[in-house]
């Protein structure tokens, strides 16, 4: 720790001692890989802010930041002024990824979060199996019981990363896909690997699913031996066989069967019916700032009509934070039986989280209510920044982040913050719920979208690689499609602006994606186009897709495009 900072730290104890609260800032802290787990139970044992101090000034810079960050996310404003002065000059990355850190995207733990070791432990003891030799570890369990969230806490083990997986942590959300996703994703993966390893070749992007699977293969087999891949919320068995690669997989998924088709060693843990009684009450505790037996006599009623399901205890948990007083009514609320699933899952009983969800939009402003009702425009696994949500709303970015927190903070949204911007996405179960009660509004939510984009866009498409105008890239085509705007989607895929800017910002997969998706509403010729360019369009530099298009037949309607906007060019160049 540098001097400065530590002489800091010494200076301000007393205050800080009195004043934080240690459980919330330490989880920031584990999530930062600047804290272990077992540091943590220890500080949990004693006088919690004096003991994190002590070890605070024992530790590096990384921490101190660590912490002030923590501070400053929990609000501790003046506390965070008092730290901010010395502040240690930010690390270079490099430095920063030090060998035990965690890499890889790896989830951070949920606003409220209660351990379950024994499940944790499990699961660390099926990962240290992989030590030696590759091979699955698969997570199973119904959907909101708690897998990816236990998944991430497992991963987070400094002994584990260095014993085990000294190539580091990998995380990928996976959710239902079809196969230009697979192949997204497994570029996106690749990508990323690549990048980490600073190397200057720059590699093509690999194309067909049996490119990627390649280049994957030999990233993880030469370049991460011994490094884990955490594939969450796997669906589909192709999917797993696209990972069949010989290499370390840790995944979370509903269906146990999956793995059936895969090769190589197979350990199972199962998260079997969500939480157990006394872990609900717990979270309801920490929700409510009440100790464990101080909790009311429906707390445990509570609790079962969520069915262990950690995600309606949340929901419910953060609606009595704000309402103290509304145990009984929340609990007649959950025995209600109000909604109908037109799909019920077979394996999972939705009503408790119906119940939950109905109660926690129900208290929302009406106008935050119906912003919330926008989100079920949202593909499913997909995190958008607020930016998006920004020009959908037409609202300030800072308006918009006070709201998103607000969500946050009834568990009706979650953010990976990991992420600068920070990203937003709603649970799977979140989403079906959404989509069930706006069934008939589907078609004008994303007519919305797509208007808001038209109106903020007027001007031209966005063209900067940052995280909000990708988001309109790559779904601008989806929601048109799904508010039925035909002829939108029609000129917009047809525009040669937006073939290249898409095709440059995001290389051809998304774009090849959307023609297989859209493709029964195009044009043939364009399509023609595409297919016989469409390797062109990796080429770096980005070849002129007009000069492309104006090599086609003179007769097709790509070549009258790519010719009135050469002239436009010509005219204003
Ligand atoms: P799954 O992956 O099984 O669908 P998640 O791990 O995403 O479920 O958990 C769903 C939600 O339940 C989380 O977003 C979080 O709100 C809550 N949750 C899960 N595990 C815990 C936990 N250990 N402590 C507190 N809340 C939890």
């Amino acid at each position: 720790l540098e001097e400065g900072a530590r002489s800091c730290l010494l200076r301000s104890r007393h205050r800080l001692e009195q004043d934080i609260k240690p459980s919330y800032l330490m989880d920031h802290m584990v999530s930062d890989g600047v804290l272990t787990v077992d540091e943590e139970e220890r500080i949990r044992t004693q006088d919690q802010a004096v003991a994190l101090l002590e070890l605070l000034l024992r530790k590096d810079n990384r921490a101190y930041i660590s912490f002030y960050n923590a501070m400053v996310k929990e609000a501790y404003n003046d506390l965070a002024n008092l730290l901010h002065r010395d502040l240690p000059r930010v690390l270079p990355e490099a430095h920063f990824r030090s060998s035990t850190s965690i890499e890889g995207g790896v989830p951070q733990r949920p606003v409220v979060f209660v351990s379950r070791p024994e499940l944790v432990n499990r699961v660390r003891e099926k990962l240290y199996r992989l030590q030696k030799e590759p091979g699955w570890v698969t997570v199973f369990g119904m959907a909101g019981s708690g897998k990816s969230v236990l998944a991430a806490e497992a991963a987070r083990h400094h002994g584990l990363l260095e014993e085990c997986f000294p190539g580091g942590i990998h995380w990928l959300s996976i959710g239902q896909l079809d196969k230009p996703d697979l192949l997204v994703k497994i570029q996106l993966l690749c990508f990323r690997l690549e990048q980490s390893l600073d190397s200057q070749s720059l590699h093509r992007t690999p194309n067909t699913l049996d490119e990627a699977k390649e280049r994957l293969r030999f990233l993880m087999l030469r370049r991460y031996p011994r490094a884990l891949l955490i594939l969450d919320d796997i669906w589909d068995s192709t999917v797993l066989k696209a990972f069949d690669l010989h290499c370390r997989i840790l995944l979370t998924t509903r269906n146990r069967s999956l793995t059936n088709s895969v090769s190589g060693a197979i350990y199972e843990v199962e998260v079997e019916s969500g939480l157990d009684e006394n872990k609900g009450m717990e979270i309801l505790a920490l929700y409510t700032n009440t100790k464990l037996h101080g909790l009311p006599e429906e707390a445990r009623s509570i609790v079962r009509e969520c069915k262990g399901s950690p995600l309606v205890v949340s929901l419910i948990g953060a609606l009595l934070k704000e309402k103290p007083n509304r145990w009984p009514y929340y609990l007649r609320q959950l025995q209600q039986k109000q909604f109908k699933r037109i799909r019920k899952s077979s394996s999972y009983d939705y009503d408790a989280l119906d119940q939950a969800m109905a109660a926690s939009i129900e208290v929302l402003p009406d106008e935050h209510r119906e912003l919330y009702k926008d989100l079920t425009v949202l593909e499913k696994d997909i995190r958008v920044p607020a930016k998006v949500l920004s020009v959908l709303w037409e609202l300030e970015p800072e308006e918009v982040e006070d709201i998103l927190e607000e969500f946050v903070n009834k568990s009706l949204l979650f953010v990976d913050s990991h992420n600068k911007p920070y990203l937003y996405y709603l649970h799977d179960l979140q989403l079906d719920f959404l989509v069930e009660q706006n069934r008939t509004q589907l078609e004008s939510l994303h007519k919305k979208v797509v208007h808001q984009y038209q109106q903020h866009y007027r001007d031209g498409p966005p063209t900067s690689g940052d995280e909000d105008c990708l988001y309109w890239i790559r779904f601008l085509t989806y929601h048109m499609a799904k508010a039925n705007l035909f002829q939108e989607l029609y000129s917009l895929m047809f525009s040669l602006d937006w073939v290249s800017t898409k095709a440059q910002l995001m290389g051809p997969a998304f774009l090849i994606n959307d023609y297989v998706e859209y493709g029964p509403i195009l044009d043939k010729e364009f399509q023609e186009f595409l297919s016989l360019s469409g390797h062109q369009l990796e080429q770096r530099p980005f070849p002129d897709v007009v000069q492309l298009a104006l090599s086609q037949p003179h007769t097709s309607e790509v070549y009258r495009q790519a010719l009135l906007q050469a002239r436009d060019q010509a005219g204003t160049g």
